[in-house]
């Protein structure tokens, strides 16, 4: 036996089977009822919610030896041929694929004729908004006399672009998404009858990402099953759909709030490993960023994510401003839409990514102390490179952005008596005089310096010491004993 799909195996085959579209189901049952029937119904939502299941159910709830009721048996002949596709009575036409012109047509010339088995004839029209107007033209006609025996069902995915003319003569109804539990749910169900294993995480990301679609959804179950077996993990879905992980997202995220450049390059690196694109990362980072975006202003219930999750994000979400993830979304969204043409999609995620961390660290305007209060020897070569320090900051901003900020925040004091130049922090800033003093950000002030001066000069660093302070801070007491104060 060919293999059906898990999507048409397990399509819903009455109004109560039917999942996460409650109002339309209590609608049409209610016109079948009270014999209120529509000629024409217009099912406008996103692909994969049931307009087509809905409409092939109406046609048995119409047709069924029953019928016409709310609940057809099934199993009767009309039933049968209907649920199989073989049914006279039952027109189904893809304007997709052919765009109608000669279906409509035949379908004016053949919709004369009475149903030979059955009640209704129901003409079901998939993605109807791609007619061309001459097949509009043509089924408009149908629809402003339309025999008794016939029910249309136009389905559209693009409801604006189905014309005035045609969407006025329907009684429309909206196919909503459906809610990520429902989804969840039902594959629970399938996997239950199918005998396939799948874990919490793995069930709850296949329903996101399915984005209310049951037939994503359900198409989704299927390959996992061809990729990894009837056994389905997380670590199976995250590789066969190739997103990041939400571990590799959370370390995005807080990688971000601290600043760590080197940590931010290394997960760009990893969340590009196992053959990720640069785009597929870029757009899992955007969603993380509004997931935390919706979190932060409260209105992370829409994103019917699991407990764990959700306290997860929240948590994220509160060592960020709002500014900041907005300012974050903004530029990863503007960096998707460069790399669709710039040749290097990677440099444009790490610029992107790079730029966000450098305007948290461009320090603030600081106050500094003044030239004139400090002891300095003026040499010439001192004053040279006092008048180029811009230029050298700027060098060493393209060396190392850590060593540049702490650099920006000490001043060039004086060339000692071992020929070193003296950079002076402000008392406190021991920190940046370490970070400064480290082998590589060493090394890239003294060759900036090379590179503006002409002249190869060592640096150190000196943190000063406040001496109107009565008591000395901790830092200034190290200060002290390592012989580094300015006197
Ligand atoms: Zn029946």
């Amino acid at each position: 036996m060919s293999y059906i799909s898990l999507y048409r195996k397990w399509r819903s085959q009455n109004f109560d089977d039917l999942v996460g579209q409650a109002a339309i189901v209590k609608t049409l049952k209610n016109a079948i009822k009270n014999d209120r029937l529509a000629h024409a119904y217009l099912f406008s939502g996103p692909r994969g919610t049931g307009k087509t299941s809905t409409a092939r159910i109406l046609a048995k709830a119409l047709n069924c030896e029953n019928g016409p009721t709310a609940k057809h048996c099934g199993t009767c002949q009309n039933c049968e041929k209907i649920t199989r596709g073989y049914s006279v009575n039952v027109i189904e036409i893809d304007a997709a694929s052919n765009r109608g012109i000669d279906e409509i047509r035949e379908l004016r010339e053949r919709i004369r004729y009475a149903p030979v088995e059955g009640r209704y004839k129901v003409y079901i029209i998939d993605e109807v908004h791609m007619l061309t107007p001459e097949a509009f033209n043509a089924l408009l006609k149908t629809l402003e006399e339309p025999p008794s025996y016939t029910v249309f069902v136009l389905a559209t995915t693009e409801l604006q672009k189905v014309p005035l003319t045609i969407s006025s003569r329907c009684q429309r109804l909206d196919f909503g998404r459906i809610k990520l539990k429902e989804i969840e749910e039902h594959l629970m169900q399938v996997a239950g009858k199918e005998g396939f294993a799948i874990d919490e995480k793995a069930l709850n990301l296949i329903a996101r990402v399915a984005e209310g679609s049951m037939r994503d959804a359900l198409s989704l179950l299927d390959q996992l099953v061809s990729f990894s077996g009837h056994k389905i993990s997380y670590d199976n879905v995250i590789t066969l759909l190739g997103t990041a992980d939400e571990e590799l997202l959370f370390a995005f995220g807080d990688t971000v709030v601290e600043s760590d450049i080197v940590k931010l390059l290394e997960l760009i690196k990893k969340g590009l490993e196992e053959g990720r694109s640069t785009l597929q990362v870029t757009r899992d980072l955007v969603a993380h960023f509004r997931n935390l975006l919706h979190v932060k202003v409260g209105s992370g219930e829409i994103l019917e994510l699991t407990a764990d999750y959700f306290a997860r994000l929240k948590q994220q979400a509160e060592r960020f401003s709002l500014e900041k993830i907005m300012e974050v979304i903004r530029a990863l969204s503007k960096a998707e839409l460069d790399m669709r043409w710039h040749p290097h999609g990677r440099l444009v995620l790490e610029v992107a990514l790079l730029e966000l961390l450098e305007v948290r660290q461009a320090p603030m305007a600081v106050p500094r102390l003044t030239r004139d209060d400090l002891p300095v020897a003026i040499p010439e070569r001192l004053a040279q490179i006092k008048s180029r320090w811009p230029d050298i900051l700027e060098s060493v901003k393209k060396k190392t952005l850590f060593g540049y900020v702490s650099l920006h925040e000490g001043d060039p004091r004086e060339i000692n008596n071992k020929g070193k130049l003296v950079i002076g922090f402000r008392r406190g800033y021991v920190f940046h005089k370490e970070r400064l003093e480290e082998v590589k950000n060493k090394q890239a002030v003294e060759e900036a310096i090379n590179e503006i001066i002409g002249e190869k000069i060592a640096i150190e660093g000196v943190v000063d010491n406040d001496k109107k302070e009565t008591t000395l801070s901790a830092h200034a007491v190290a200060d002290f004993f390592e012989g580094k104060v300015l006197t």
